[in-house]
C-alpha cells in the first residue's frame, strides 16, 4: 500500500482528521474542540469538514487515498463496526460508525477503540517499532490498554480485550467509573490523583497545591508540581505503582517484548516512570520481566491519528 490514509480521532475533548503517508508522515492535519454534548450527528459532520480541510491542505482527493481507520474514545464492536459506548460523549451506542465513513468517502474502513488504535500505531510507527508482542497502556482521564500478540492487535472474543483500567487492585476501594470498587482506574487515573490531592488537602497537608482553589485542581497540577511539591510527588508515587503493579500483572499473563505508556499522566515523564518502572520489576516474575523494556511513547498527543492510520494500513486491506 503506497496511497495515503485518512485517518479520523473522535475523543471526548478533541476531534482530529487527517492526511497520513503509509511510512507514518502526518501530510495534513485539521483539530477542533469536540465542544459541549454534541450530538453523534455532529461529531461527524466536524469531522468529515475537518476531513475535507485536511485534504485540501495535503492537496489531495479522496480517490488518491487508500483506506481510512476511525480511532474512537470509547468501546467498539470491531467486528460489526460499530461503536459500543462511549464514556465521555451520549448518543452513541450502536452507531454505525464504520458503515458511515465508508458510504461517505467510497474507502475501505477500520474502526476501534483508541487504545487499539494506539497501540498499533506506536508498534507501527512509534516506540515498538518491529516489535511483535507490545503492551500499550494510556494513563490520562482514564487507564486503557491495547494489546499487540504477533504482529497483530489481540481484541479477544468480544472486543472488549485491553481493559486494565478495571482491573481490581484495592479491596473496598474507592468506587469506579464502572460502578465497581477499587479497580485501578479508580485509584490511578486522571480524576483520581485530583481526587488524592483534594483528600490530603481536607485533611490538613501541607502543600503548594493550596494555591490552587480545589474545585480547580487537576492531575495536570500534581504532575507539574511534582518535581518540588513532596505531597503531589507522594500521590505520582502511588499512582506510578498502582499502575506499575498492574502492568506486571498483565505482562505475566502475555509475555510483552515491550511495554509503552501514553496519554497525558504519563508526558510527567519520570515523575511517574520511576515509580511504576520499581513497582514493575518488584512484581513480576523476574524470568518474565527478562528483556521487557518500559518506555513512553513516541506519538504522544498524534496517537489517535497514527492509530487510525496504522489501523487503516494494517487492517483495511486485510
Ligand atoms: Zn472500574
Amino acid at each position: 500500500m503506497s496511497a495515503p490514509l485518512l485517518a479520523f480521532d473522535i475523543g471526548g475533548t478533541k476531534l482530529a482528521a487527517g492526511v497520513v503517508s503509509p511510512e507514518g508522515d502526518v501530510i495534513a492535519e485539521c483539530i477542533a474542540a469536540t465542544g459541549d454534548e454534541p450530538t453523534p450527528e455532529q461529531v461527524i459532520e466536524k469531522l468529515f469538514h475537518l476531513s475535507e480541510e485536511a485534504l485540501s491542505g495535503a492537496g489531495l482527493a479522496l480517490s488518491a487515498l487508500a483506506a481510512a481507520g476511525v480511532s474512537f474514545g470509547g468501546p467498539v464492536d470491531y467486528s460489526a463496526g460499530e461503536v459500543i459506548t462511549c464514556h465521555h460523549l451520549s448518543g452513541w451506542e450502536g452507531v454505525a460508525l464504520r458503515e458511515i465513513v465508508g458510504g461517505r468517502t467510497g474507502l475501505p474502513v477500520v474502526i476501534d477503540n483508541d487504545a487499539n488504535a494506539a497501540a498499533l500505531g506506536e508498534t507501527r510507527f512509534g516506540a515498538a517499532r518491529g516489535c511483535q508482542h507490545v503492551l500499550y497502556t494510556t494513563v490520562s482521564t482514564g487507564i486503557g490498554a491495547g494489546l499487540v500478540i504477533g504482529g497483530r492487535v489481540h481484541r479477544g472474543a468480544n472486543s472488549m480485550a485491553g481493559e486494565l483500567g478495571h482491573t481490581h487492585l484495592v479491596p473496598y476501594g474507592p468506587r469506579c467509573t464502572c460502578g465497581r470498587m477499587g479497580c485501578l482506574e479508580s485509584v490511578a487515573a486522571g480524576w483520581a490523583i485530583a481526587r488524592a490531592a483534594r483528600d490530603a488537602l481536607g485533611c490538613g497537608a501541607d502543600s503548594a497545591l493550596r494555591s490552587i482553589p480545589p474545585s480547580e485542581l487537576s492531575a495536570e497540577d500534581v504532575c507539574r508540581m511534582a518535581q518540588r511539591d513532596p505531597l503531589s510527588r507522594r500521590i505520582m508515587d502511588t499512582t506510578g505503582a498502582y499502575v506499575g503493579l498492574a502492568l506486571a500483572r498483565a505482562a505475566n499473563v502475555i509475555a510483552p517484548e515491550i511495554i509503552v505508556v501514553g496519554g497525558g499522566v504519563a508526558e510527567s515523564g519520570e515523575v511517574l516512570m520511576a515509580p511504576l518502572r520499581a513497582a514493575f520489576r518488584r512484581y513480576i516474575m523476574p524470568e518474565v520481566a527478562r528483556g521487557v523494556r518500559i518506555v513512553q511513547s513516541a506519538l504522544g498527543s498524534r496517537s489517535g491519528i497514527l492509530g487510525a492510520a496504522a489501523l487503516a494500513a494494517v487492517e483495511a486491506a486485510t
